[in-house]
């Protein structure tokens, strides 16, 4: 069974995609933000405060081994899990 992918809001950005936890792994680090499954508008976490630049996002991916979105063991593990879209927590699965 594949676990559902992870969300946190509807982008506030374009409005269109939701915006969800991607992890990036370089060795044994990892790092978490949040990207716009759309339009890619990224953050550093799901507060949404801060906007990440797209630049960044590109170094942090060119310099880590891979990346992928975060399943909900990561998330639990950054301390996240309580910011994930209640549909997701109720039912388990809401894809889009
Ligand atoms: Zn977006």
């Amino acid at each position: 069974m594949v676990d559902p992918i992870l969300y946190v809001s509807q982008c506030p950005v374009c409005d269109q995609g939701l915006v969800r936890i991607r992890t990036f792994s370089q060795l044994s680090h990892l790092y978490s933000i949040c990207q716009c499954d759309e339009c890619d508008a990224s953050w550093t976490s799901p507060t949404l405060a801060q906007r990440i630049s797209r630049i960044d996002v590109d170094r942090m991916a060119s310099e880590c081994t891979s990346s992928h979105w975060s399943s909900l063991e990561e998330v639990c593990l950054f301390g996240w899990a309580g910011f994930i879209h209640p549909n997701q927590r109720i039912n388990g699965i809401e894809n889009k």
